[in-house]
């Protein structure tokens, strides 16, 4: 392999590279077709706040119901659309569904803040606060207040001026954004004072080992110092114990989310799940 010409490596080369692009064009034709036939889902996630007991929102987290395959994770299909314009239909579809599903939830008695994950292609498309505008103005009855947006730290750095510049944007139209993955992305602080984000979510690979890593739990709780100092809410991600609580409440993070709490499921489990949680004990005994 090695050895051959470099006019033959470029020939496998092409072929590769040819086969790639024929395989991405499969599958964003795939997910239109999944899109057109009703197949994707949304999961929810509860979020808390552990020193106060009460459940805070959701996160609405993308599932595809194939039928073939079976219950797709994201990881599984997102990744092969970014920069596709699939992507921004599919985040549009997205928040048109946590839209209907907040309306649909509030006729049951349940007023429920929801939080949606945006790629940074769609954000950054010409018209993303138009079609903001757009989505909320379809759903008259939902206060824009009850939709939040995460975006990954690391799109947001990207282009920091052009993140803020959206984030203000849709800000006037009422909603909120969240810095997703928070602690991957290398802000550095200049950046972090520009991006209106109102919260910043502690990735999962930092909450995961706070209980035995020290290195670990000081970035967590560097973090908790970041957002009390620039007056930003601040949320644990990866919450994947009762156990996890307690150092977090140590440092003032008051709220996370995670399979210690509940694991993301189907839009009509989340009401019953909300109506039988309680906080459990040991936390409020850290937060006193
Ligand atoms: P994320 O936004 O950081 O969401 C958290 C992910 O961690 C979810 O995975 C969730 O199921 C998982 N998780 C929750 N609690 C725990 C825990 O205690 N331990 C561990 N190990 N994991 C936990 P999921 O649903 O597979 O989503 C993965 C990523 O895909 C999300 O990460 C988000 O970046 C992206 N994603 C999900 N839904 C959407 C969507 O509708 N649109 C876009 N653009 N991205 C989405
Ligand atoms: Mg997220
Ligand atoms: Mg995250
Ligand atoms: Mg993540």
């Amino acid at each position: 392999m090695a050895k051959q010409s470099g006019r033959n490596r470029f020939a496998l080369f092409d072929t590769e590279l040819e086969q790639r692009m024929r395989t991405l064009h499969q599958i964003a034709a795939s997910v239109e077709k999944g899109l057109a036939d009703g197949e994707f889902r949304l999961f929810y996630q509860p979020k808390v706040n552990m020193r106060l007991g009460t459940v805070i929102g959701a996160e609405a987290l993308i599932r595809w119901q194939h039928p073939e395959e079976g219950l797709l994770l994201p990881a599984s299909f997102l990744p092969y659309i970014e920069g596709n314009p699939m992507a921004s239909r599919l985040g549009q579809w997205v928040l048109g569904e946590a839209l209907s599903q907040i309306r649909q939830w509030a006729t049951q008695g349940l007023q429920l803040s929801v939080s949606v994950n945006i790629s940074s292609h769609h954000l950054q498309d010409a018209d993303f606060t138009e079609q903001l505008a757009n989505l909320l103005d379809a759903h008259p009855d939902v206060p824009a207040e009850r939709l939040e947006i995460e975006i990954l730290e690391t799109s947001a750095m990207e282009d920091v001026e052009k993140t803020a510049r959206i984030i203000r944007a849709s800000s006037v139209l009422g909603v909120s954004f969240a810095l997703d993955d928070f602690g991957t992305g290398n802000a550095s602080l200049t950046d972090f004072r520009r991006l209106p984000a109102q919260t910043l979510k502690i990735d999962k690979s930092f909450v995961r080992d706070i209980l035995e890593d020290p290195e670990d739990l000081a970035i967590v709780k560097s973090i908790v110092a970041l957002a009390n100092s620039f007056e930003r809410q601040v949320i644990a991600e990866g919450l994947e114990s009762i156990a996890h609580g307690a150092p977090l409440l140590g440092l003032g993070c008051d709220c996370a989310q995670g399979y210690g709490i509940a694991h993301p499921m189907p839009a009509d489990a989340i009401p019953p799940w909300i109506a039988n949680w309680t906080a459990p004990a040991e936390w409020l005994q850290a937060s006193r």
